[in-house]
């Protein structure tokens, strides 16, 4: 027992002591996490106010637990917790700085995949090893060294509370499950990983992943002296002719609505597209494979075929592959890498193993402003098809990305009120907002694009990755259940001046009028680039190429089959009129509160 006299001595001494291990906490969890603040302001930005409470909560959850396994009394449970979490931070720390993203649900299933690559990757990514090391020792040291609280009550109430760190642990892997394999994003290096990593051991071991299949196909004919590597076929197998274009460009635009790109002659809304029609192969609007960012592109990236998504989307060869394997160079570029949802360069599924196969990688970073991340994602198409490589390009746009008023300057305002005109989200500023967007982001983009592009030898198909929903009471897109039409209508366009080209998309297009779908574009895309028009609709079904009547419709959810077995399809009557009666609003109203008139107030 202490004497009164020992203890106010020591007391200061104490508390000092209990401050410094405070601040070691705090400094090794600020420097090991990433992309809160700004998480939490794109989410409020949004809107998604119950998000912001969850995410918040989440994070005071996990601080909780990590204060309750540091005071721990008895050593060795505080050594069990210390070594958990710090090697967790360490595992997460290593893979942002080795991938330049964070470790999500299908990075940590690639990396599972490829363990037996582990020292090969140990001494490839050696300075991240040591980051790991640093990381791990740092962290296992401030949640071990005392003091700890010696009062009995204290010590008690801590003993009981010994497997509270497991909660986060738990809960974020529960997330996970429950959105399908998101919603790990930003929360805290010291828990989620571990999740992350538990969810996708026990998916794997229970259902083992294979590997991406290589291509089937092989080269023959006049181009085959031009192929990477010299290969004898079998006579069975499917050959890979000359390609039919030099350049094949997928363009991918962010949250575009189908029906809000107007082809009226002279329409206020987009005018230069309008100006453009007879230029240009219109297929839209068209059905998108998923309605969700991630969920769309994944489906376009890895060749997903409508009738066999599931575990086959894992194992398709990726578009890259395919691209190279025809002897085109390989070109990513991503519109929205300063500010999307993952912190990092790798967004929509992209593992560092898919990353493998892009040849020239352009992320656009944050030092852009949004106005212009789509002209500098131009720049970067015009020049390699004004060149005579043959490229193959993917190209992410950030288009209508919200909050809309951020993605145009404020001078190219044109639709009155906005939504920061009118500092209120109503189905109207959604709606004047997304105009105003749609017109700087989609119809200025193609006036350059037409100006400066030399289209001859290049195929060009334009879409957008989903639809966009304006009822302010749902959600704009990736609904799961019950989505609106909306969500899933995007546009759909070729631009070509191969006049053969041409002709055979225009006639198929008017064969396949309201069945057009994002699963048409990659038999496209396989067939531009050389592959045989056979072989590629027996796996991936008809391309832009071909009539198409197949009842178009749009998926929801997860689409690899992880986390559950049936894909959600929501049919899509695309000969329907889906505008919003406020999407009517004129130029010309310019007043502070203008409503067009007979449109509804709400
Ligand atoms: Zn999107």
């Amino acid at each position: 027992m202490q004497t009164a006299s020992e203890k106010t001595s020591t007391t200061p001494k104490r508390y000092l002591a209990y401050a410094l291990r405070l601040i070691a906490i705090a400094t090794f969890v600020a420097l090991t996490n990433h992309g809160f603040l700004s998480r939490v302001a794109l989410v409020h930005d949004q809107g998604r106010l119950v998000t912001l409470v969850g995410f918040i909560g989440m994070w005071g959850l996990c601080l909780v637990a990590l204060l309750i396994a540091a005071f721990q009394s008895n050593v060795w449970v505080r050594c069990f917790w210390a070594l958990v979490i710090a090697l967790t931070t360490a595992a997460g720390f290593a893979y942002r700085r080795a991938s330049g993203s964070e470790l999500g649900i299908f990075d940590a299933l690639s990396l599972w995949n490829a363990r037996h690559e582990a020292a090969r990757a140990a001494a490839f990514y050696t300075t991240d090893l040591y980051w790991f090391i640093a990381v791990g020792v740092c962290g296992f040291a401030v949640l071990v060294i005392p003091p700890v609280p010696s009062r009995a009550t204290i010590k008690r109430w801590l003993t009981r509370l010994m497997w509270v760190p497991a909660v986060p642990v738990v809960a974020i892997a529960a997330i996970v499950l429950f959105k399908e394999g998101g919603g790990a994003e930003v929360l805290p290096t010291q828990f989620a990983p571990l999740s992350v990593g538990a969810v996708v051991v026990s998916k794997a071991t229970i259902n083992p992943l294979p590997q991406r299949r290589k291509i089937a196909w092989t080269w023959r004919g006049p181009f085959a002296a031009a192929a990477p590597r010299a290969e004898s076929p079998p006579p069975s197998a499917p050959v890979i002719r000359a390609p039919q274009v030099r350049h094949v460009v997928m363009l991918i635009d962010e949250s575009v609505r189908g029906d809000y790109i107007d082809w009226t002659p002279g329409n206020p809304y987009t005018p230069v597209l309008a100006s453009l029609k007879s230029k240009l192969v219109n297929f839209g609007p068209a059905a998108s494979g998923g309605n969700c960012s991630h969920y769309s592109n994944a489906i376009l990236r890895f060749g997903a075929a409508r009738t066999a998504l599931g575990r086959p989307v894992l194992t398709n060869p990726t578009i890259w592959q395919y691209a190279k394997k025809a002897g085109f160079e390989t070109v990513y570029i991503d519109g929205q890498a300063g500010f999307n949802r993952n912190p990092g360069k790798l967004q929509n599924f992209m593992t560092a193993e898919e990353a493998r196969d892009i040849d020239s990688f352009n992320p656009l970073d944050e030092k852009i402003a949004p106005p212009d991340l789509d002209d500098r994602l131009l720049d970067i198409v015009l020049k390699d098809i004004n060149s005579d490589k043959r490229t193959f390009i993917y190209a992410n746009k950030n288009g209508a990305h919200f909050p809309y008023d951020n993605g145009y300057p404020a001078s190219a305002t044109v639709f009155h009120p906005s939504m920061t005109e009118a500092k209120m989200d109503t189905t109207q500023t959604r709606v004047n907002s997304f105009r105003n967007v749609v017109k700087w982001s989609v119809d200025r983009f193609f006036k350059r694009l037409f100006a400066e592009a030399n289209l001859k030898d290049t195929v060009i198909i334009y879409t957008s990755d989903h639809g966009q929903n304006f009822d302010t009471r749902r959600l704009s897109h990736c609904t799961v259940e019950d989505p609106d039409p909306r969500e899933g209508l995007v546009p759909l366009f070729v631009i070509t001046d191969n006049d053969a080209l041409r002709a055979r998309f225009a006639a198929a297009a008017e064969a396949s009028r309201s069945h057009a779908s994002h699963f048409s574009i990659v038999p496209t895309v396989l067939q531009l680039l050389g592959y045989g028009r056979e072989d590629v609709e027996k796996i991936y079904g008809e391309s832009l190429l071909e009539k198409n009547t197949r009842p178009p419709a749009f998926t929801t959810g997860d689409i690899f089959g992880l986390f559950s077995s049936k894909v959600r399809w929501h049919p899509l009557d695309l000969s329907k009129n889906y505008l919003e009666p406020e999407a009517t609003s004129q130029p010309a109203a310019q007043s502070s509160v203008s409503v067009p008139a007979g449109t509804v107030v709400r």
